[in-house]
């Protein structure tokens, strides 16, 4: 038989948990065919979600659960759940239902019949989103694939289905930084996309403040395209450029008798200016210092503390 490995990244989820599990054992129901395994990532809840995840186990031996000896975030919890899954086939969903369980028979469906190692999800909408966060998650995805040559795409979430073989492709990627939206597009796989509507959480709240939401999105950014650095030398040559000129119009004007004591003002705003462009460059150069200086260093993307074979 067959078997499909569910990966959930949990982090203060002792709310949205049991509903999570209730809900993936009934969609588990409707393909009897594939070997279940539910695969809890706890990623140092503060909670009591990883007593949560004890319990089922005991009550389930299909649910396995790795658990980090702090918070690592997402996206750590992803690469330990692709990384201890045991399946043929793997799929990743969040704990709060936004990514819906419902979904997942048509999605296997779809795999078999178009033959493919990929089947990716996204929302259709944004709806129930604050304005805000969205008109800026747009902005993102424009400037990103503007810039990067691997395609991410606009709404696409993390619920995907992957073959054994794209699982070990993207196992394949040692780099710390880990930015799975991009990850999914570089390696490849012909992928077939499913459209769903937003679904609000189930419950508990969100994690990501926009603060911490604008971090990921520096991180896709230097992760995933380096024409950040070329303004660097765009800018560079531009200015080069223009002071040229600048000089040939000065002498023009010495030797055409017109002398000038004044320009002081536009002088200091130049100065200013530059000065600025100076500090933004050197800023975008240091953001990829300080990512290949992290990424250099070598350590482990997250540390497990325990798992259910533990107890
Ligand atoms: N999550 C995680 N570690 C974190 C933050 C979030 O494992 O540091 C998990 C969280 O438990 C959930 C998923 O990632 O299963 C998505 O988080 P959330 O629903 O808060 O994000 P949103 O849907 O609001 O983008
Ligand atoms: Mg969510």
């Amino acid at each position: 038989m067959e078997r499909l490995t569910v990966v959930v990244p949990c982090y203060n989820e002792e709310e949205a948990l049991p509903i999570f599990y209730n809900t993936i054992v009934e969609v588990a129901k409707q393909l009897p065919d594939l070997d279940f395994e539910f695969l809890f990532v706890n990623d140092g809840s503060k909670d009591k979600t990883l007593e949560i995840m004890r319990e089922l186990h005991k009550k389930d031996q299909r649910v396995r659960y790795v658990s980090f000896s702090r918070n690592f975030g997402k996206e750590a919890g992803i690469l330990a759940g692709l990384k201890s899954a045991s399946g043929d086939m793997v799929t990743l969903m969040d704990v709060d239902l936004q990514d819906p369980p419902s979904l997942l028979p048509q999605m296997v469906a779809l795999m078999k019949e178009k033959k493919v190692h990929h089947v990716a999800t996204r929302r259709a909408t944004r709806k129930g989103e604050p304005v805000l966060r969205s008109f800026f998650a747009r902005l993102f995805y424009k400037f990103i694939n503007k810039i990067s040559k691997t395609e991410i795409v606009d709404g696409a979430r993390d619920y995907r289905l992957m073959s054994r073989a794209m699982v070990d492709a993207i196992l394949s990627l040692s780099e710390v930084n880990r930015f799975s939206k991009g990850i999914f597009g570089w390696v490849g796989f012909e992928t077939e996309w499913i459209s769903f509507d937003n679904v609000e959480r189930s419950a508990g709240v969100t994690k990501w403040s926009f603060w911490s939401l604008l971090m990921y999105s520096l991180d896709g950014i230097t992760a995933f395209s380096t024409a950040p650095l070329a303004i660097a030398s765009f800018m560079g040559f531009l200015f080069c450029g223009v002071s040229f000129l600048a000089i040939i119009i000065i002498i023009t004007r010495h030797f055409m008798g017109v002398e000038s004591a004044f320009g002081w003002a536009s002088m200091v705003v130049s100065l200013f200016f530059l000065g600025g462009i100076q500090l933004l460059c050197m800023g975008i150069l240091g953001q990829y210092l300080s990512k290949t200086y992290l990424e250099t260093k070598h350590r482990p993307v997250f540390i497990v503390e325990e798992t259910e074979k533990d107890i």
